[in-house]
């Protein structure tokens, strides 16, 4: 009691109690809170509270020693104790006892903890005994299993679900195993009201899906009935942090539409018709068109756009890009196109050359390599407006370039590109211009939901018509000749080939052995001076690089081999192998990316993926995959599946993506429920100030206030 009177969070009362250190749970005290803190992370009621078991087993199923097989996991038996000694010394230094029930005898032995399991045993007296077995020499044994003393169950009782708590080998030694975890638990249900695990979800969402209360669901994680009860207090759970994590997002999203100020691109005017009528080469995807409709619904009400366009490899964002850009020079706006290194600034500002022709539209391209003299040129026409696209690398314009009307920012081929990047863009005009970043980086919708969830997002689904599919196929090492054979056969059709290395990574030192070496054999393999072979790597001076890279762009040379660099953007329709050395050492999106390299022109292309002998099992599924489909969606949902959305690009530092019990994988309906209801009430509600979003409300403000004080410290 005193502890308890010490303990403001209690004196207060009230909606804290929660936040209740867990020394002052009855059972706990100072020592075992310490173990929790250090072992389990647990330093509140609320941690304990959200320290879910893994399994529920039935106590009253209680199994016989002679039923242990080599492939038991797990079992459950009632023994009486025979007797307990310590044996070894030093390191081997173990407690070994002996159990015997009706059927046989079951060895039990803990390396730590010896002292304070010794105390508790007492030979004769009959234990419940928990835990994984094996065997050693021949006889079924338990290490370091969970026991209590047995306690009969009623004849024809109920049966009784018990959770199962993850643990630790320290703690179970401390005598703090899941049993103890279950007690504490259960203590922690006796401090706590009902009241004191508040509804977040609107009534009228909970009945709709059936959704069992907040607090019934955290105590039913814990103790259910049965397993059904179990299950739909999970099925709460996840609907919860799912929708939460939504209704954040939407909040975000709606807020800036609602509250930032944006330039108006008004009218669609002379420069974006006549491109359109006249220009156009080839008739839009319908993918482009509604892309195109969504961005001048974005850019035309005086509020700011943030939009994350998806496109796989050659989906065709270079033009949706352009026709924004002519959107905003109808409107009298400035916009810049930047793109991550300077090759693909050179083809983005050659490409649209090409498009705009005689348009009266001026574009300037500025990177690194632009000349004194140019540069001063292009900074004066960018500032006094005469210029009104700038084509550049990020670095260049973030760092010198003023605008005299900046509207419209893309950036393309990085969807990593962060929010204080973008922050400072907006420093360069006074009302923010629209933001478009393209990714051709496909990411499967439920994790782009989440993780890109507070931008607007399009998806360009659909290829332009006409496109030879790209024929992929793997190979073993073995056949390396026969594949340099038809690598040679399409370089005499006047074709251009890859040859892509994997770079290992040797504690931080980079290797580029592997690179060197497979240079020096392809250019066995092509010895005739007519064959010229381009090679690139990161570690390349950038002048050398960007030469060796303009001679394969220009089909002087007609192999490049090199590293990943070439991965991102880069346009060579005329090539049309790749060969990927050691495929089973790269990712699937990363293999999807390079292989978009190819098949770029009318000519039909050829990914090869060459791999050892070596190679795991889930290398050969990836490889698999790549062989059965070109779609970049289908490849990223499989990517996503095999690695689990922790470990995709870009997403990895998405707070949204750290879920307790709901899996983007596995629990994608519950996602898309949680999306769609968190979008409707945010819409409806954008400042949570109707009485049926009040609780939803507090809980928000609750967790906000957490998280900016986590920041701060
Ligand atoms: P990505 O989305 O990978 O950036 P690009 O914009 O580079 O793709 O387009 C790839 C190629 O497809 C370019 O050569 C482009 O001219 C062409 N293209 C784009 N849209 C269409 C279309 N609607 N019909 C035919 N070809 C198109
Ligand atoms: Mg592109």
């Amino acid at each position: 009691m005193q502890q308890l009177i010490n303990n403001p969070n209690v004196i207060s009362g009230g909606p804290n109690i929660l936040s209740t250190p867990i020394e002052y749970l009855k059972g706990v005290g100072p020592v075992r809170a310490d173990l929790l803190k250090k072992e389990l992370e647990i330093h509140t009621f609320s941690d304990l509270l959200e320290h879910f078991p893994l399994r529920h087993i039935d106590k009253t199923i209680v199994g016989l020693i002679k039923d242990i097989r080599p492939d038991t996991d797990t079992i459950q038996v009632a023994g009486t104790l025979l007797f307990s000694e310590i044996v070894g010394a030093g390191r081997s230094k173990r407690l070994v006892a002996q159990v015997r029930d009706r059927s046989g005898i079951l060895e039990l032995t803990w390396f730590q903890g010896i002292s304070w399991v010794t105390k508790l045993l007492e030979p004769g007296t009959t234990y419940l005994i928990f835990g994984k077995t094996s065997f050693f020499n021949g006889k079924p044994q338990i290490v370091h299993p969970e026991i209590e003393v047995f306690v009969p169950a009623v004849a024809g009782g109920k049966p009784h679900l018990e959770p199962v708590y993850p643990s630790t080998e320290k703690l179970k030694a401390r005598g703090l195993n899941g049993r103890q975890l279950a007690k504490l638990t259960a203590q922690l249900f006796q401090q706590i009201r009902s009241s004191d695990i508040p509804e977040n979800i609107p009534e009228a969402i909970l009945q709709k899906y059936q959704l069992t209360s907040r607090a019934t669901a955290f105590r039913q994680m814990h103790f259910p009935a049965n397993p059904d009860e179990f299950k739909k207090a999970l099925d709460r759970l996840k609907f919860e942090e799912f929708f939460m994590v939504q209704v954040r997002m939407n909040l975000v999203r709606l807020r800036r539409h609602r509250y930032s100020k944006g330039v108006a691109f008004e009218k669609v005017g002379e420069l974006f018709n006549q491109f359109f009528h006249h220009y156009l080469p080839f008739s839009l995807t319908g993918a482009q068109k509604r892309v195109i409709k969504e961005i001048r619904n974005d850019t035309g009400h005086g509020r700011q756009m943030n939009r994350l366009l998806q496109g796989d490899v050659g989906s065709g964002k270079t033009i949706v890009a352009l026709m924004s850009m002519l959107l905003a020079a109808d409107n009298g706006f400035q916009s810049c196109f930047m793109a991550p290194t300077e090759i693909l600034v050179q083809q983005h500002h050659a490409g649209l050359q090409k498009l705009l022709k005689d348009l009266p539209v001026k574009v300037a391209l500025l990177t690194g390599s632009t000349k004194a003299a140019r540069r001063k040129e292009i900074l004066e026409g960018l500032l006094d407006g005469s210029i009104q696209i700038v084509v550049g690398t990020h670095a260049v314009i973030e760092e010198r370039v003023k605008f005299s009307r900046l509207g419209l920012v893309v950036i393309d081929e990085q969807h990593r590109f962060g929010v204080e990047q973008r922050a400072r863009l907006w420093e360069k005009a006074d009302i923010p211009p629209h933001v478009l970043v393209m990714t051709a980086t496909p990411i499967p919708r439920t994790l782009a939901m989440t993780a890109f969830g507070d931008l607007d997002y399009s998806v360009m689904d659909e290829l332009p018509p006409g496109r030879q599919p790209i024929l992929t196929v793997h190979r073993n090492e073995m056949a390396r000749a026969s594949v340099y054979d038809f690598v040679r056969s399409e370089i005499d059709k006047g074709r251009q080939a890859y040859f892509i290395y994997p770079l290992i990574e040797e504690s931080n030192k980079v290797n580029y052995e592997d690179l060197l070496q497979g240079y020096e054999q392809v250019k066995s393999f092509f010895p005739e001076p007519k064959f010229r072979i381009s090679m690139v790597h990161g570690k390349m001076p950038a002048e050398q690089k960007e030469t060796n890279m303009q001679r394969f762009v220009t089909g002087d040379t007609q192999v490049m081999v090199s590293t990943t660099v070439i991965e991102v953007g880069v346009d060579v329709p005329n090539a049309t192998v790749m060969v990927i050395e050691s495929a089973e050492k790269f990712g699937l999106s990363q293999l999807h990316q390079l292989r978009g390299r190819v098949g770029r022109g009318s000519e039909k292309s050829f990914c090869i993926l060459l791999t050892g002998s070596k190679a795991s099992k889930e290398a050969l599924e990836r490889i698999q995959i790549m062989t059965q489909t070109q779609d970049g969606f289908v490849v990223a949902e499989k990517d996503l599946a095999m690695r689990g959305p922790g470990e995709i690009e870009g997403t990895r530092q998405s707070g949204a993506l750290n879920t307790r019990v709901a899996s983007i994988v596995h629990d994608r309906d519950w996602l898309e429920k949680a999306k769609i209801e968190a979008e409707e009430l945010v819409a409806e509600d954008l400042t949570l100030e109707l009485a049926k979003n009040l609780m939803l409300r507090q809980y928000l403000s609750l967790r906000e206030g957490k998280t900016a004080w986590s920041r701060i410290s």
